[in-house]
């Protein structure tokens, strides 16, 4: 059998490139998002793979673009599907949202045919997503600083609650937020469709962040090894989950600075971070309300009164 994604076609036992189309530019070209297939040698499971739904999160292209060299058609069974970029106009002007519609592509799952732009790339994706039993959706914490974590945005009472946790283990960065996401996440439309899906969130970087970018190709490995596409075992490791998240902002207008560290535990009352004025003067600090851990915080340190500054998992154990 055949497996196709646009017009990347691959008899088993062979990878093929090409382009999912999904209306045109305003120049009249076709808009073509870069896909692939792997149809593998033996039968199997079908993984749907997509980056870059943010346009300017490129951290999960850079898996993609290292893990297919990787694999060998001959040497998986089952097929893996991708979409290497999913924010195609966001992508070419490196920005976040869609700017033909200035949408977030994660709130327009599962899409609509007939929709705007980026509804129409949330359909055409998500059409290719439904065939796949698994589904992994590459994101990172946009341009701040954050650690690797998989998210889990089902929402706990989620009939497919665990099997997209066990996902989130499999992929193992060591950190999962398994919090209910906003509507229209590819992570909550997929499992509605009774897919279990993850969305990995690989750091926070301008451009590619070579350590994210390794931890996202470990897990990506795990998951095809798991989940039988490769041969192998994984170890399966405890992973450390957060299920709140408290957002802090500045009580003033100055400079950040932090006095804790990415992943490192918080007590409620532990000072976060203080601001300062140009010339060293201290206008405020900031303490935990919550026990938990130092998750993501800003990167610029300029900052105005109200600007985010900083994120602090909450709720937080083992699994
Ligand atoms: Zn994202």
């Amino acid at each position: 059998m055949m497996t196709t994604l646009g017009s990347a076609s691959a008899p088993p036992g062979e990878f093929d490139a090409g382009r999912l189309a999904v209306g045109e530019t305003r120049d009249g070209s076709t808009v073509g998002l870069p896909v692939a297939v792997l149809n593998g040698a033996d039968d199997g499971k079908t993984l749907y793979v997509q980056a870059v739904s943010d346009g300017d999160e490129l951290n999960g292209l850079g898996v993609i673009n290292r893990l297919v060299p990787q694999l060998d058609p001959a040497e998986i069974a089952g097929e893996i599907l991708l979409v290497g970029i999913v924010n195609y106009h966001g992508f070419q002007v490196a920005e976040h949202r869609n700017p033909i519609d200035d949408t977030k592509m994660n709130r327009a799952y599962p899409g609509d045919a007939n929709g705007t732009s980026s509804e129409r790339i949330a359909a055409a994706t998500f059409e290719a997503a439904k065939r796949a039993d698994l589904v992994v959706d590459l994101h990172q914490g946009r341009t701040s600083r954050m650690i690797n974590e998989a998210r889990v945005r089902c929402g706990p009472r989620h009939r497919l609650h665990r099997e997209c946790l066990e996902l989130a283990k499999v992929f193992g960065t060591g950190y999962v937020l398994d919090q209910k996401g906003p509507d229209g996440q590819l992570a909550r439309a997929a499992p509605d469709n009774g897919i279990p899906t993850i969305d990995p969130e690989l750091g926070g970087a301008v451009g590619w962040d070579e350590e994210s970018v390794e931890v996202g190709l470990e897990g990506m490995l795990r998951v095809l090894r798991y989940y039988g596409f490769l041969d192998g075992d994984v170890e399966r490791e405890m992973q450390t989950r957060a299920s709140g998240f408290d957002q802090y902002g500045s009580p003033a207008g100055g400079l950040v600075s932090f006095e804790k560290g990415l992943g490192e535990r918080v007590d409620r009352g532990d000072a976060l971070f203080e601001v300062t004025d140009t010339f060293g003067s201290l206008k405020g600090r900031v303490t935990a309300d919550n026990d938990g851990i130092f998750w993501r915080s800003r990167r610029l340190p300029q900052v105005a009164t109200g600007e985010y500054v900083c994120s602090v998992g909450t709720d937080v154990d083992q699994f």
